[in-house]
């Protein structure tokens, strides 16, 4: 039995680099429903590579929703119109046959646009550099349980630990702040005794260089809680808050 194809139309963002000036470009797809929206792309760049044309520069890895490279913003969302999943686990039959989707790059200062709907996200990197570690000392492997931590804090630390470093959280804020970002990655840390060596330094120099890049505050829409692929919580924002001014208490030596 044939299989029942969406026809979609789409308005692809088209930038030729980081410098030039971009616009909408129309396509039409006719596209298994089963399709995920990446694969979509994947037959759209076929087709045009067939007919010696430019393919969509986008970007994706491991395409299940665990690695945080595929990014986009769809009908005016990161990640579109589904909540709590990444753009590669989103799939066609969540759109109606005929319906128009719109497909542009995450939008954000921090963000510059490379080619299409790949942005440069290696402010991440660079925050995560200066920050997003542990030291532990060499010798001896320590003994299984030689430091319990609770159930709690365990499952505490590794919700945070779920961000994927996607970065639609900036893409969603209209401050184009990476809070949400940088407080998971702080929060994962200040709760386990793994992280408590560079705890004060952790958090001074991450927002330091998340300023530095050019991230806006705190905007306090929730818009980035909304469109997180792993709904990462916005207390994360209040826990770095709080770690960033016992940091700043502590540097100038004010008893707490
Ligand atoms: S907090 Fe959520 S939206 Fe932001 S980078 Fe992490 S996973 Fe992506």
């Amino acid at each position: 039995m044939d299989e029942k194809k969406l026809n979609i139309k789409l308005k692809i963002w088209r930038q030729s680099g980081p410098n030039t000036v971009g616009s909408f470009v129309d396509y039409n797809v006719s596209i298994s429903p089963d399709a995920s929206f990446l694969e979509m792309l994947d037959e759209l760049n076929n087709s045009l590579e067939k007919n010696n044309q430019d393919p969509i520069v986008f970007e994706s890895d491991c395409r299940e929703g665990i690695c945080g490279t595929c990014g986009m913003v769809i009908n005016g969302e990161p990640h579109g119109p589904l909540r709590k999943i990444a753009t590669c686990q989103l799939h066609m039959r969540n759109f109606k046959d005929g319906q128009t989707i719109w497909v542009e790059p995450f939008r954000a200062k921090a963000f510059p646009v490379i080619k299409d709907l790949a942005v440069d996200r290696s402010a991440f990197d660079k925050i995560i550099q200066v920050g997003g570690y542990i030291s532990v000392n060499t010798g001896g492997v320590p003994d299984a349980n030689s430091i319990p931590i609770s159930k709690e804090i365990a499952s505490e630390a590794f919700d945070s630990a779920a961000c994927i470093g996607c970065g639609a959280c900036v893409a969603a804020c209209k401050n184009g702040s990476a809070m949400l970002f940088v407080s998971a990655k702080v929060t994962q840390f200040a709760l386990l005794p793994q992280g408590q060596p560079e705890r004060q330094k952790r958090v001074e120099a991450m927002v330091a260089k998340m300023d530095e890049f050019g991230f806006g505050s705190c905007s306090n829409t929730y818009a980035c809680e909304a469109e997180c692929p792993k709904g990462i919580s916005v207390v994360n924002i209040a826990k770095l808050n709080h770690e960033y001014r016992l940091a700043k208490i502590k540097s100038k030596n004010v008893e707490v």
